[in-house]
């Protein structure tokens, strides 16, 4: 089960991929808007332009905010603040504020937007700073505040961020547009001059913001719409079980947020199985996620891994449970360039000792059933440990080694019913 830990590269993927968002938002302009990049945008709005080329721990968190992953920005903040100062720092408060929010602790995310405001003010007098930064972390603060019902000073502080010049003409009209539902919802009376400063209020774009203005949550997020895109394209879902139906989550065996260097992962190609070589934990919840915390700290701790290495684990009862998330390349198989597009699978138990059990066999073979399907790899992908790692290892034990050999052959249908 041990592998070295992934490296400290940058992110292609992601950071491709929010070029091309910054792109073709530019591309747009007012007049033809992209509803789709915001409405897939967690938290709305991209600030790419407030994300100058950061490194190390900040460009980790600038990663983590395109991934819309606030569990891991949050897990990382103490550090951060322990590295950074000026800018950087206020980018890093600017997203910790915004991940805190977006788990609905609003209260507390307001402090971090007044925190990344004094950083940015203090900043300034010394230099001068770009003025995506402060329009940014103004925009971010009232959406907080309108989220609150706070629209009075939601509609102030979307005008202050419209003081910050110059600006993308979409974004202009994306807080024009903003000002003007914080005042209509506060009934001042000022929305329609507000309404007036929109060129398209019509823009599907702006209909897209008003619904995670109103609702907190972009359009189409979570709905049955987007599951089935995302199955269909063969790409890694933001949710485990649109991938692997009741799949045990993070959250139920209390997963502490990955940290240190990781990868995004790449489009999946191969799959590799494991066993954890320890006692198989008793057939219940509690003993399982237990054994999931312990592995996570062998893993994270022990072996200074980002996280547990493995994405998906199988208990006694055949029960899928997640480990590191998908989108994040694994640390199961070997060097870093084994791990690459690698979905590491590790089933509980020492199968060197023991024989697999039925509910295991049958629980491995659906999750690797699927795996297949969804990404498009054929059975010949899924090895085992000890075929791809050129030095010796004994994973994933005799009894499991058989019976991968067997599911590549075909004849996994037969083995699960034995
Ligand atoms: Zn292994």
């Amino acid at each position: 089960m041990r592998a070295p830990a992934t490296s400290t590269a940058p992110v292609r993927n992601r950071l491709r991929l929010g070029g091309i968002s910054l792109a073709l938002v530019l591309a747009a302009g007012c007049m033809a808007p992209a509803p789709d990049i915001v409405a897939r945008m967690p938290g709305g709005e991209p600030d790419h332009a407030a994300w100058p080329a950061d490194t190390g721990i900040a460009a980790r968190i600038r990663t983590l905010e395109l991934h819309g992953d606030h569990e891991a920005i949050l897990g990382l903040a103490d550090e951060a603040r322990g590295q950074l100062q000026g800018v950087s720092l206020a980018r890093v408060e600017l997203a910790v504020a915004k991940a805190l929010a977006a788990r609905g602790r609003v209260p507390s995310a307001l402090v971090g937007f007044s925190r990344a405001e004094r950083i940015v003010r203090d900043a300034e007098q010394d230099s001068a700073i770009e003025p995506a930064l402060p329009r940014a972390i103004q925009r971010a603060w009232a959406d907080a505040e309108l989220s609150l019902g706070r629209r009075a000073s939601a509609a102030r502080r979307y005008e202050a961020a419209l003081a910050y010049e110059p600006m993308p003409v979409r974004e202009r009209e994306a807080l024009c547009f903003s000002a003007y539902v914080a005042h209509r919802e506060a009934g001042d009376g000022e929305a329609a001059a507000w309404r007036a400063r929109v060129r398209d209020p019509h823009a599907p774009a702006l209909a897209a913001l008003e619904h995670r203005l109103l609702t907190g949550v972009p359009l189409g997020v979570g709905s049955v719409s987007s599951a089935v895109i995302a199955a269909a394209s063969g790409s890694i879902p933001a949710d485990p079980r649109f991938l692997v139906p009741g799949v045990r989550t993070r959250a139920e065996w209390g997963a502490r947020p990955i940290n240190g260097s990781f990868e995004a992962m790449e489009p999946v190609r191969r799959i590799t199985v494991h066993h954890t070589a320890r006692p198989l934990p008793a057939a219940n919840r509690a003993s399982t996620a237990a054994e999931m915390r312990a592995i996570q700290d062998l893993h994270q701790v022990g072996n200074r891994w980002a996280d547990i290495g493995y994405h998906f684990l199988i208990d006694a009862d055949g029960n899928v449970w997640e480990g590191r998330a998908l989108r994040y390349q694994g640390a199961h198989a070997g060097n870093g360039e084994l791990n690459r597009g690698n979905v590491g699978v590790c089933v509980l138990g020492d199968f060197d000792r023991r024989a697999v059990g039925v509910a295991q066999r049958v629980g491995l073979k659906r999750l690797l059933d699927s795996l297949c399907e969804h990404f498009a790899v054929g059975p010949t992908t899924v090895e085992t440990h000890q075929e791809v790692r050129p030095e010796p290892t004994a994973c994933p034990g005799r009894h499991l080694q058989a019976w991968v050999t067997s599911y590549r052959l075909g004849a996994s249908s037969t083995l699960a019913r034995q």
